[in-house]
């Protein structure tokens, strides 16, 4: 039998080097909880980025995903399949939406957003050819491609991977004057996250998302939000844009579009802009697939069924006020269970302290040195955050 340090020697010798993840070799999952190979269970607050709000393996998209799996998993789109009309039917109602376009990766979503507004730029804009320009935010996280790591402001995620696509500019996240500002009568689109996620859970101040919405109204600029982390309840709205009222011209969803079952993800479109893209010109062998709009359509299902969106809402202003009665750290912010948590910088580091957690039975994960994401499986329960909260103050006190 193999013991941990042997599935640790493995991925050191013949894996990529591209990840330094803690020292737990997960086996199983259920809802909030998972367990080692050795049996220890471990209270999930990443929810793989995310990805699994519905909790591990729930049973009702699990059971999907076995049916369809039986059935039909994968015909292209050079003919139909007959989970994709319902899904894209569901996801429309649900999201108010006109279009969808079915991809994979968060990745690819952002990609087939910046094709999309790049051709309404030169077909519906009157843009010049090849002279669209989009504007992006500082410390944006939009995925690992090589046109999306070109406008990355992070070293780490661009460094040594040019040349880069053009086409790209930069303004602060948050700040809508010096997004007006930057725009040319090239532009044409804004892409940003309504609250950055790999920056640390960066929220902008109030009233930003609107006044970005009427400038691109006014400017003819898209708005697209990049909603794979913050969207499907994450912040305790079913989309982020809901907390300042407003609708984005292209919304980006993924992670847990699928509850972490399969990599699903989507462009949501106004027809205008959707509109452009003609047969032939932009594709996907697996995207729409039957097997993912199965998982897709139950993992939205019990999104909304099973109230855990409004269990987001409440349980992640609860986690919020706990943390800061506790104390013992530089700030805590966040959205619905969407936490970041700044550790004094005289602590001792991110690292150190998802290391101490991961003893005491909580998975979580640093990012950027001193910030700690808390993003548990919109499923926990008062009790769970209770006994996390404890652990959290354990950890802090030694
Ligand atoms: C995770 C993430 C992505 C990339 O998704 P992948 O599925 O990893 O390609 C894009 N944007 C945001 C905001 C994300 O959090």
């Amino acid at each position: 039998m193999l013991v941990p340090t042997d599935y640790q020697a493995f991925e050191e010798t013949f894996g990529a080097n591209n990840y330094k993840p803690l020292d737990v070799v997960l086996a199983r999952g259920e809802g909030v909880w998972l367990w080692d190979v050795e049996g220890k269970r471990y209270l999930d607050c990443l929810a793989g980025y995310s990805a699994v709000s519905q909790g591990h393996c729930h049973p009702r998209i699990k059971q999907a995903l076995i049916a369809q799996a039986g059935r039909l998993t994968l015909t292209s789109r050079a003919f139909r399949n007959d989970q994709l009309g319902p899904f894209f039917e569901e996801l429309c109602a649900l999201t108010r939406s006109h279009k969808v376009l079915p991809m994979n990766s968060g990745a690819e979503a952002v990609e087939t957003a910046i094709k999309t507004v790049r051709k309404w730029g030169y077909e519906v804009k009157g843009v010049p050819a090849d002279q669209a320009e989009v504007i992006v935010c500082a410390d944006n996280f939009h995925g690992r491609t090589i046109a999306i790591v070109g406008f990355s402001t992070d070293p780490a995620n661009r460094q040594g991977f040019g040349p880069f696509a053009p086409g790209f500019k930069v303004v602060p996240f948050g700040d809508a004057a010096a997004f007006e500002a930057a725009i040319t009568p090239n532009t044409v689109a804004f892409l940003v996250e309504p609250i950055q996620g790999e920056a640390g859970v960066i929220i902008p101040p109030a009233g930003y998302l609107r006044r970005v919405r009427d400038i691109c109204s006014k400017r003819g600029v898209v708005l697209i939000l990049d909603e794979i982390q913050t969207g499907l309840g994450r912040t305790g709205k079913l989309l982020a844009e809901e907390h300042e009222g407003i609708e984005a011209d292209l919304t980006l969803i993924g992670k847990a579009l699928s509850g972490g079952f399969y990599p699903v993800s989507a462009v949501l479109s106004n027809s205008e802009v959707m509109g452009v893209l003609k047969p032939g010109e932009h594709g996907s062998t697996f995207g729409g697939n039957p097997l993912a709009c199965a998982v897709a359509r139950m993992a939205l299902k019990v999104l909304v069924d099973e109230g855990m969106i409004k269990n987001s809402a409440t349980l992640g202003a609860y986690f919020l006020d706990q943390l800061r009665r506790l104390g013992g750290f530089k700030e805590a912010r966040g959205r619905g269970l969407m936490i970041g948590l700044d550790l004094d910088p005289a602590w001792g580091g991110g690292r150190r302290f998802c290391e101490l957690m991961l003893e005491r039975g909580v998975l979580c994960k640093e990012t950027h040195g001193h910030t700690i994401r808390l993003s548990p499986p919109l499923v926990v329960t008062k009790t769970e955050i209770d006994w996390v909260l404890e652990q959290i103050a354990a950890v802090l006190r030694s």
